[in-house]
Parts: structure tokens; sequence; C-alpha cells
């Protein structure tokens, strides 16, 4: 166990959150603390020295990116034990959401230096909360594989999950992706929400049916796809169920052939049955 506070009149790493889109949205705080620090390490310097040029901050900067993260955050953690201050930022929303970060976090842990978060906008929640999809509980999945099998195979896993799952996707994969969440997941209700605090934020409501074929010239810019959670009331006993696949299996039944009987005789969905059955 450790504890650690945050602000003890020491050298801290700060973690700042930075627009998604509207630069109208940076706090009073997260410029002050960008004043305070040393050095501003950041995922793309150059990106980020724009948005310190438009803050009127001038710091020293570090590049630290998901290929040289490992070796970038030692040297974060080796300047901030010296007795140096840094703020991280990557790209856009909070470092470590979907962007490298995570690993500096954990050599700061690992080397006893205090770290806070900066708060600003976050992709998923700006999307999540006027999705008018279940709030209460969510699951957030982030960016699927680029290759198909791969993608289908993770999402294969998510059929069961009762929370409102999100995802992160980029606009060349958008109808893809749609399009095999409707097929793994079934028809379910969900939204598209692009270009968040921009002049183009748009929420496209409905179902995965009729998302997967919206034209895809129109999904242009970045997107977070929001889908409703599993709320078919599962009333298979699951191990009854795998106990007659397995006795199928032994009698020589193909996977297909087993999965599409006890679908049958259990009245279940085929990918609730995949699902269960593809971790044996
Ligand atoms: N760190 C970020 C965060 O905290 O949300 C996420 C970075 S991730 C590399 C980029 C993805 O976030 C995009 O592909 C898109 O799915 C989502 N995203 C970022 N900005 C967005 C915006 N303005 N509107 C919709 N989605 C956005």
């Amino acid at each position: 166990m450790e504890r650690n506070k945050s602000f003890q009149n020491r050298p801290i790493l700060y973690l700042v959150s930075t627009p998604i889109g509207n630069l109208g949205e940076v706090s009073k705080r997260t410029i002050e603390v960008l004043n305070s620090v040393d050095f501003v390490a950041a995922e793309d310097t150059r990106n980020s020295l724009n948005l310190l040029n438009n803050l009127g901050v001038k710091k020293k900067m570090i590049s630290l990116h998901e290929h040289n993260e490992r070796e970038a955050s030692a040297n974060v953690i080796k300047l901030i034990l010296e007795g140096s201050s840094i703020a991280y930022m990557s790209d856009a929303g909070y470092p470590g959401i979907s962007d490298p970060g995570a690993l500096l976090v954990q050599e700061a842990i690992k080397n006893n230096v205090p770290v806070s978060v900066i708060n600003g906008s976050s992709a998923f929640l700006t999307a999540l909360i006027p999705s008018g999809l279940p709030t209460d509980h969510f699951y957030f999945h982030g960016f699927l594989p680029s290759k198909d099998s791969d993608a289908k195979k993770e999402l294969t896993d998510l059929v069961s999950k009762k929370e409102t799952l999100i995802f992160y996707e980029s606009p060349h994969r958008i109808i893809r992706t749609l399009t095999m969440l409707f097929e793994v997941l079934g028809n379910r209700k969900a939204c598209v929400a692009r270009e968040l605090t921009k002049l183009n934020e748009e929420y496209i409501r409905g179902s995965l049916i009729e998302l997967k074929d919206v034209e895809e010239a129109t999904l242009k810019g970045e997107m977070v796809i929001i889908v409703e959670g599993n709320n078919i009331t599962q009333e298979v006993d699951d191990n009854k169920l795998l106990n007659r696949y397995k006795e199928l299996l032994e009698k020589g039944l193909t996977k297909p052939q087993a999965r599409e009987i006890v679908c049958e005789e259990f009245d279940a969905k085929p990918n609730y049955v995949k699902s269960l059955t593809m971790k044996l």
C-alpha cells in the first residue's frame, strides 16, 4: 500500500486534459498549471506548441509518444526527482485514455512521485451523456483492433455485457465497425457522436441497423459510438447449456452443429451461445 498527497510543496507530475475540439474549454487552472511547471511533455510537441502559443504559455518541451513511451517516461520521472515539475498532455482529451500516459503514471508511482490530473474534456463522456442511452453503468472499450477477425473476437466477448458500451473509431472504419456491431451484438439502440464540441457537432441516434446504412460521406471527422448494453433477460441456465454442448461435441458433432442444436434446445441467441462456448 502507498499513500501519496498530491500537493506537498514538492515536484509533481500533472496530467493535463486538453480540448477535444473547442479551445474555449481550456480552464483557468490549466493555464495556471502550465505556467507553473518547468517542462511540458507532450505526445506531439508541434501540436501542443500550437496550444501553448494560443494560451500565451512559453515552456521547454519534451516529446513522449507511444513509440518512445518507456524511455521518455523514465526521463520525465528522472527530471521530476531532480526537482522539476512537469505537465504531460496528449493530443486531445485525457492522457492515458486511448493515448499514451499509463506507463508514465506507473513510473511515477514506482518512484513515489505525486501525480495529479488537471481536468478538461474527454470524448467518451461528452458522447455518452447526451446519447440517450443508460449512463448509470457503462463500459469503455476504446478502439477495436483494425483487423476484422480480431475486432470480431473482441466484440463477441462483449455480447452479454449489460452496461452501455463505448467505442472510439476513425472515420475510415466507421461503417465497417457499425456493420460488425450489428452482426455480432444484434440490433440495438446506438448513437454516433461526431465532431464533439466543434462547429459540426452531431449526435446520430437510432438502431444499429439504421446507423450502419448511413451514407459514409456524411460521417466525417472524429467519432464515438455508444451502444445499448445487452438487455435481453437471459433465462438460459449457462451450466446446463455448456454441459449439453460438451455432450454433443463428445458425440462427434462439429462446434457449429453443436451450437445450432443448443440454440434450438435452449431457445438461446446464437451470439450468446457463441460467446459462452468460445472459451471452451
Ligand atoms: N484521449 C482522448 C480522450 O480522452 O477522449 C482520446 C484520444 S483517441 C486517440 C482519439 C479518438 O477519440 C477519436 O478517434 C474519436 O473516436 C475520439 N474523439 C476525440 N475527439 C473527438 C471529438 N471531438 N468528437 C468525437 N470523438 C472524438
